[in-house]
Order: structure tokens, then C-alpha cells, then sequence
């Protein structure tokens, strides 16, 4: 059998090489790219995930990525007909305890500082303009906004408990503060694949159902690659986007890559009674929690040595998002309280306590959720990888053998930068200008660094949503 040829050959159709070839493809008029994933497109970590975005990012690098990586995703939104419905609901921080406000405040100021907008700080709910739910009603009568209205960027700092309670009454009676950062919200994820990769198609792009089980090279640069299936693809062109499984396609071309995993799990839950409402922002508790139990059960908890841990603080940063999808009014919970590192191995498998410890944490910032104790313990739970290098930033750009190329380590924000990521990805194949962000994501700056240096990133850059 005659070997197919191929310009480029992408390994992985999740949301990272999605991007890279339409970018490939669409933007830069690159005819014969195939995909290859041994999976339906977007169907691993890329189907997991919470599907939102943000700019706001206390990293200059990140933040001039991130804040491209939204203004192509809103370019898409229009050119769609917002296709993918794209959100500008915002992300509300929120906390408890009002000797963390300026604390919460100085951070803002910082970010604000890289560009994110301005910082508007109310002492009372006045002048304080919320999301508008200009959503279309669905049939069941709620509205569920989408597009990019309000068009604010920056943030929001409200110091009045009242209005609080007035703007989200759902919340904790003690919800000190809130700060809303606006030019975040969410997407639906499977339908901006979808939309992409029909532009690819319409284009020529391929996609092929098959591994990549060997990159074949000669004279230090590539050659192809072979498949599962026995066939071959001759291209001196190969970018691997193999999300949690770029290690392994990374010793096909005898390489190390400098990465590590996560395993970070969500709770979809049908909200029967209403608990969140479908308008609701993305809403981060950004205190330590206690979980929610009765005194009862809380000396149970605390008698035996294995349950104690559940009735001590847990650490901050559970989040929450309502998602209206196949019918159904739902909310994700998200909250890793584990991060240890640790090699991607399938099937996943998720802390038993894990739907019980987010509900109960949940209730401590939306008390409704009480609504659910009785169910917790049924609740599926799934989610994925965060695939990481020790400074939380991604890997872009050529890899050490010639023709070799890297989109990955996206960590917790692959869905927000995969279109900056494709973007990028595509300027360094097709030799155009590199974005001032370039050099930050290169393979090649880990070179030389000990173990303990990447401890130390590592550790610099832990607990980041
Ligand atoms: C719980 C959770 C919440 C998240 N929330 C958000 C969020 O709110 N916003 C956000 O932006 N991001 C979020 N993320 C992160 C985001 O989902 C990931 O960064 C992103 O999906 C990574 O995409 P990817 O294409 O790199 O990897 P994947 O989606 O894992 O795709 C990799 C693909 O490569 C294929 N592959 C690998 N090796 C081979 C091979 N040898 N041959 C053929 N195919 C191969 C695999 O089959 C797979 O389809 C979240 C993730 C999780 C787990």
C-alpha cells in the first residue's frame, strides 16, 4: 500500500489540535493536514471540563494569551452566529470573612495592573451594573443568557452585604464581599468543535480514526508516522496535541517532556429543585471551607481516625456553574482539594467521597444545596487531566528533533486558550511572525534546570484555578 502524504500531520483531536488545524487550515491556507486520534474528536479531557474562560491571569505572559485567545473566540462567536454560545456572565469571587477583602482587593489591583480593565470598588450596590439576562427565554419561560453583552472587561469589587444578598440571594447570609470579574463566562465546548472542524473539513482538512503508535525519522528530522492500523503517513511536518498522553508520543521521538498530571473530577447534577438559577454566573468560594454536617454528624466524623479529615478545612477554591444542555438544567461542582502529581492512567478513577465533599462544601456557600445530601453519595462524578509543567504555563512551539512540534500542557485552560494556542502553534509551522508570548511557552526553557528548580515552580504555582 502506498503511503498517504500529508503537509502536517496533527496527533490528538482534542480542543488543542482542533484549534492548531484549523489555524493550520482555515487561517493560514494549509491544504493537506490530517488529524489523528484514536478517539472521536474532543471526547477525552476536552469533554470533561468546566468549558469556561477568563481574562484574568496574575501572569503577564498568560494574560497577553489569554486576552487573544478570547478576542478570537469572540471573532468566532460573530462569524458563527455564536454558534458555540459564548457567554459573558463574569466570575464571581466571593468571600465569607471581611478581613480577606484587601486581600482579595490587592490581588485585583495587580491583575488590573497587567491589563485585565479597571478596578471599580462599591461600597454600596448603586453603581454596581450586573449581568443582563438578555438570554432567550426557553421554552420552560427562564432566560439563560448568551453573547458578549455587558461588553465590560475589568472587575468589580462589591463591599455591600446587602445588595449581595439582593443580586444572588442564594448565597450564605455571611457572603462578605464579592468581586466580579466580567470579560469571563463560558462556552458550549463540543459545539465549537463541531463548528471548527466543519471549517477544517470544508477546506480539505482530514481527520483519521487511528494511533499513532511510531514517528518514523531519518537525519534527525521527521519522516512520518506509523498507525495502529498498519498504515503510514509520510509528512516532515508532525504536531503532537495528545493532551494527558503527550509523554508517551513524546518518547516516539525520544523525548522527554517536562510535564506532569492532575486529576481534577466535576459533579454534574440535574437541578430538580432549582437550587442555582440558569442566569447565574460562575460563582468561586475563595475561603477554606468547613464541610456542611449536622452536630450529629459531625462527632460521628470526627470519632474515627479515617473520617476525621471531612470535618476539618478543606482548601479554598470550589467552584460552580449552572449549564442548560440536552434539555436539562444542571450545575457542575468542581473542587480539587487533591493535587498530587501523578502519571495519566486510564480508566479514572475518582475519590469515593469526592460527589459527598463537594456537595457538603457547596452548601457552605449556597445553603439550598442541603436539597441534594440525600443523593450525593449516587452522583457520577468524571473529569480529567491536568496535564502541567512546573510553571503552569503551556508548551508551544518546536521540539528538539527538526519538524517535531508541541501544543500541550494546557492544564486547567486548554478550552479558553486553545484558539491563541492554534494560533501560535500555526505561526511557528508555517514560519509567520511569533506574539510577543512566544518565547514564555517554548519547550526549550526548562533546559538546564534541575529537579529542584521545577520543585520550586511547581510549588510556586500551586492551588491556581
Ligand atoms: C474537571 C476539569 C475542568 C476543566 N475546566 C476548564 C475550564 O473551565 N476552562 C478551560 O479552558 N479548561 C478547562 N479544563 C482544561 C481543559 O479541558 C484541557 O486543558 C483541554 O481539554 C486539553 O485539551 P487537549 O486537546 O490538550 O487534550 P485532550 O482533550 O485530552 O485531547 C488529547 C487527544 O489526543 C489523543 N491522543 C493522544 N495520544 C494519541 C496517539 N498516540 N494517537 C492518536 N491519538 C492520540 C487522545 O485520544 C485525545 O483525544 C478543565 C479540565 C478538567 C479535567
Amino acid at each position: 500500500m502506498m503511503p498517504a502524504k500529508a503537509e502536517v500531520v496533527v496527533c490528538g483531536a482534542g480542543v488543542a489540535g482542533v484549534a492548531a488545524a484549523y489555524h493550520l487550515v482555515v487561517r493560514r491556507g494549509m491544504r493537506n493536514v490530517v488529524l489523528v486520534d484514536e478517539r472521536p474528536p474532543l471526547s477525552l479531557t476536552s469533554a470533561a471540563g468546566t468549558e469556561a474562560y477568563r481574562n484574568w491571569w496574575p501572569d503577564l505572559p498568560m494574560f497577553r494569551f489569554m486576552d487573544r485567545s478570547i478576542g478570537l473566540m469572540e471573532e468566532l462567536a460573530k462569524e458563527s452566529g455564536n454558534a458555540f454560545r459564548m457567554n459573558r456572565r463574569g466570575y464571581v469571587f466571593l468571600t465569607g470573612d471581611p478581613d480577606c477583602v484587601p486581600e482579595l482587593e490587592k490581588e485585583a489591583e495587580a491583575v488590573s495592573g497587567l491589563g485585565g480593565g479597571a478596578l471599580r470598588v462599591h461600597r454600596d450596590g448603586g453603581s454596581y451594573v450586573p449581568s443582563q439576562p438578555e438570554g432567550l427565554a426557553q421554552p420552560d419561560g427562564l432566560a439563560r443568557p448568551e453573547g458578549l453583552a455587558p461588553d465590560l472587561a475589568g472587575a468589580d469589587l462589591l463591599l455591600d452585604a446587602d445588595a449581595i444578598k439582593r443580586l444572588f440571594p442564594f448565597l450564605a447570609d455571611d457572603t462578605a464581599a464579592m468581586l466580579h470579574v466580567r470579560r469571563c463566562g463560558w462556552l458550549d465546548l463540543p459545539s465549537l468543535g463541531r463548528w471548527l472542524l466543519d471549517r477544517i473539513a470544508s477546506r480539505g482538512g482530514r481527520i483519521e480514526q487511528d494511533r499513532m503508535e511510531k514517528v518514523d525519522t531519518g537525519n534527525g528530522r521527521v519522516r512520518g508516522v506509523t498507525l495502529a492500523s498498519g498504515s503510514r503517513i509520510e509528512t516532515g511536518r508532525l504536531v503532537l496535541a495528545a493532551g494527558p498522553l503527550v509523554p508517551e508520543a513524546g518518547r516516539m521521538l525520544g523525548l522527554d517532556i517536562p510535564v506532569f498530571m492532575e486529576l481534577h473530577g466535576k459533579i454534574t447534577v440535574e437541578d430538580r429543585a432549582s437550587v442555582l438559577p440558569p442566569d447565574a454566573p460562575m460563582m468561586i468560594w475563595t475561603d477554606p471551607i468547613e464541610l456542611v454536617w449536622s452536630e450529629e454528624e459531625k462527632r460521628g466524623l470526627s470519632a474515627a481516625a479515617d473520617t476525621r479529615y471531612l470535618t476539618e478545612p478543606f482548601p479554598s477554591g470550589l467552584h460552580i456553574r449552572p449549564r442548560y444542555r440536552d434539555s436539562k438544567q444542571t450545575f457542575l461542582g468542581i473542587w480539587t482539594y487533591d493535587v498530587t502529581p501523578r502519571e495519566a492512567v486510564f480508566p479514572l478513577e475518582f475519590d469515593p467521597a469526592y460527589p459527598v465533599i463537594v456537595l457538603r462544601g457547596l452548601a457552605r456557600m449556597i445553603p439550598g444545596m442541603r436539597a441534594y445530601f440525600d443523593v450525593a453519595d449516587a452522583l457520577e462524578v468524571d473529569g480529567g487531566y491536568y496535564c502541567k509543567t512546573p510553571d503552569n504555563r503551556p508548551l508551544i512551539g518546536p521540539l528538539p528533533v527538526e519538524g517535531a512540534y508541541i501544543v500541550g500542557a494546557l492544564s486547567g485552560y486548554g478550552a479558553m486558550g486553545s484558539q491563541a494556542a492554534g494560533e501560535l502553534i500555526a505561526a511557528h509551522v508555517t514560519g509567520a511572525a511569533l506574539p510577543d508570548y512566544a518565547k514564555a511557552f517554548s519547550f526549550d526553557r526548562f533546559d538546564g534546570l534541575s529537579d529542584a528548580d521545577m520543585q520550586d515552580m511547581r510549588d510556586a504555582t500551586r492551588g491556581q484555578l
